[in-house]
């Protein structure tokens, strides 16, 4: 999102794929107030069932651009911590498994600048969404296009690009030990090992002009990432880059 922001910002007329696994962005942060007395009193929950259909009504409306929507979701989550502890371990795999997702997605809303430039982009026909998880991601060289990167997602699409930014965010994830088996980069501990302007770095050291990484899956590389703050500024860092190429190879 906030390379959305600064790709944005920067007048940039490429077209930007964006891969996702639900094909779902987050919402904008809206004006919603912190109302003590509106606190939600979460009943007994006794599984992982009920504790779904509790959120579902309290929640009312679906609607996550809504700000009176937002005011209930951060309700819910004040009396949250003595609920999940009450249930099982199963219940508490099964809500992660289930809706985990969507709990991350509202819970991490957006900056709403990034979501305009998200939506500006949208409406001049240079974005689009993907629906899918990465699988691999190599280096490729297609004179007619001068794409550099080919990325493989797991249900066989392939995409090639001009460039490629990897922000996968915190946790194991079978791309990056994906990318250090077929040497397309080096891994430093599990994460990938990238140059001061996150450029991801191949095994023998040499780094991917065109191929960069942000937040958590850098970790290793740049010793600390303190959560959303550092992330901006890496996005904007690779948002330069980008733009500096393109005007250098005219790619327009
Ligand atoms: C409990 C907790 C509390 C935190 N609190 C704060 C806080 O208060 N303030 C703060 O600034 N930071 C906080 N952080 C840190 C912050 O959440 C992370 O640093 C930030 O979310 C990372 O952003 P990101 O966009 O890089 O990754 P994420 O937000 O993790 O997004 C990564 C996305 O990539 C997708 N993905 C993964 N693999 C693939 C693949 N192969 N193909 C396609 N998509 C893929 C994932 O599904 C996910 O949607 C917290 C983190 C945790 C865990």
């Amino acid at each position: 999102m906030d390379i959305l922001a600064s790709l944005s910002a920067e007048n940039h007329n490429g077209q930007i794929k964006i891969i996702s696994p639900k094909g779902i962005l987050p919402p904008p942060q809206l004006d919603w107030r912190d109302q003590p007395e509106k606190d939600f009193q979460w009943p007994k929950i006794t599984s992982a069932s009920e504790m779904i259909q509790v959120m579902n009504k309290a929640m009312r409306a679906k609607d996550w651009l809504d700000r009176e929507g937002q005011e209930r979701f951060e309700q819910l989550r004040k009396g949250i911590s003595p609920v999940w502890r009450s249930l099982s371990d199963q219940d508490q795999m099964r809500l992660k498994k289930h809706i985990g997702w969507l709990w991350q997605l509202l819970r991490y809303r957006a900056a709403p600048q990034t979501v305009a430039a998200q939506k500006d982009l949208s409406e001049q026909g240079q974005l689009s969404l993907i629906k899918g998880r990465v699988k691999a991601i190599t280096a490729c060289h297609k004179p007619e296009t001068d794409h550099k990167i080919t990325v493989q997602l797991t249900d066989g699409q392939v995409i090639d690009a001009h460039h490629g930014f990897i922000a996968t965010g915190a946790g194991r994830d079978p791309l990056l030990t994906q990318m250090g088996s077929d040497g397309v980069a080096r891994l430093k501990h599990g994460h990938l090992d990238v140059s001061e302007l996150l450029q991801i770095t191949r095994p023998d050291g040499s780094i991917h002009k065109d191929g960069f990484a942000l937040g958590p899956p850098t970790v290793m590389s740049r010793g600390d990432v303190i959560g959303a703050t550092t992330i901006a500024g890496e996005a904007a860092l690779i948002a330069d880059a980008i733009i500096d190429h393109v005007k250098d190879v005219g790619l327009g």
